[in-house]
């Protein structure tokens, strides 16, 4: 009898202890992370670490200083570095950096929303879509280009331009802004115009702030594109020409974004700084900088937003990748240990704001400034990422490209 008793005792004492131990580790097992109710996915394509320094040693050059001066988003507390390489290549292109970051895959060069097989994946703003957000997709170049398209498009070419377009109303998407379109009429330039398209199928397409005003302005679905490429293929951004007057800046594009969807419902807003890519491509310093000062202007209307909502409202700012591989430094000897802004900024100012020099002379004048540029292309450097807000504290050490969208849906 007493040991059936001991027997007992110890059954209910292991019981207990087994009980103890789940217990425990079940107290010990990571909350089921929310995410954030607004989100603001910032992307300066083209935009490496050299060339935030470089914006930055500029600012400082302004106020008279060596350094010091800061852009609004390399304050923010979390920062992290990015591994950017392709499915198949060191160096990316936008078309699959872009599927990195919305998809969480990587994928060949050229390919776009769908992975190295080809097989179609969805993107965060897809999925945060069916989560009842509204959605929102900025750019600086046009709406079918590689960035924004890696958002809501499925194709093995990047440069299927007009199926691409066409794809827009399936995403159901709230908000576009951004230049215009490539490609406008499709093949042969013989098909339904894109405004024509695009507003048989339920959306306020609008060039320029007066439509937008009068058509765009409280409507479900807005697609606002600038003035200057209605009814026709949007050009490229020549880096260094003198931007029209009418020219609707990011931070606007922005902001027409925020008064559509409002902060009622949650949202998931990418803005890309696309123009920094292409003057990156061109060599073009001064233009260069300056669409990274357009760009955290945007980051700017989105920090004030966050200064209104600090505890639902999470900030990211990265870049797909680098271009151009500028350094703040050219020349072999040790005095050449300095950046002559004033050159570069004398230039740039003298000639209205633009620079409109061929290759040639545009090289002698960044070499003269001590500023080096080792390519016309992309580079294969990490990319940094700055983050503030609700789950900014994943976004910090080393990550890879494709760990944004995890991280944004807090799986
Ligand atoms: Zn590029």
């Amino acid at each position: 009898m007493k040991r059936k008793l001991l027997v007992w005792a110890q059954i209910i004492a292991g019981a207990t202890l087994l009980g103890l131990v789940i217990g425990g580790f079940m107290n010990n097992l990571p909350q089921k992370k929310e995410k954030a109710k607004y989100i603001f996915l910032f992307i300066g394509d083209g935009m490496g670490e050299s060339h935030v320094s470089m914006t930055e040693s500029y600012l400082s050059y302004k106020k008279g200083k060596r350094g010091g001066e800061q852009l609004t988003f390399t304050r923010f507390p979390y920062s992290a570095t990015a591994s950017t390489y392709s499915a198949d290549r060191e160096i990316t292109c936008s078309a699959a950096a872009g599927t990195a970051i919305a998809c969480g895959e990587k994928t060949n060069n050229t390919y776009l929303g769908v992975d190295s097989k080809g097989n179609p994946i969805e993107s965060v703003a897809v999925d945060l879509k069916k989560d009842g957000y509204n959605i929102g997709i900025i750019s600086s170049v046009p709406i079918n280009h590689a960035t924004p398209s890696a958002f809501y498009a499925h194709s093995t070419s990047r440069y299927a331009y007009y199926p691409i377009m066409k794809s827009i109303p399936e995403t159901g998407f709230e908000f576009m802004a951004g230049s215009g379109f490539i490609n406008y009429f499709g093949k042969d330039d013989k098909e339904t115009g894109a405004e024509e398209y695009l507003e048989s199928k339920g959306y306020s397409v609008c060039f320029g702030m007066e439509e937008y005003e009068q058509e765009g302005k409280g409507k479900d679905k807005v697609i606002l594109c600038q003035e200057y490429n209605k009814g026709k293929n949007a050009g490229d951004y020549i880096a260094g020409e003198k931007k029209p007057e009418n020219e609707i800046c990011l931070s606007t594009m922005l902001e027409c974004c925020l008064e559509n969807i409002g902060s009622k419902d949650p949202f998931f807003i990418m803005c890309e700084g696309g123009a920094i890519d292409w003057a990156a491509h061109m060599n073009k310093t001064m233009p260069m900088i300056s669409m990274i000062m357009e760009f955290d202007e945007a980051v700017a209307k989105a920090y004030e937003f966050y200064l209104k909502h600090p505890d639902e409202t999470l900030i990211i700012v990265t870049a797909d990748h680098a271009t151009g591989g500028p350094t703040m430094g050219y020349g072999r000897e040790w005095k050449d240990d300095r950046i002559d802004w004033r050159i570069l900024d004398s230039a740039w100012t003298a000639a209205g704001e633009c620079n409109t020099l061929n290759y040639e002379e545009n090289e002698a004048l960044n070499q003269r400034a001590f500023i080096g540029w080792t390519s016309s292309n992309h580079t294969g450097e990490n990319v940094p990422v700055y983050a503030i807000g609700k789950g900014a504290e994943n976004f910090k050490g080393r990550i890879d490209n494709t760990e944004f969208k995890v991280k944004i849906l807090a799986e």
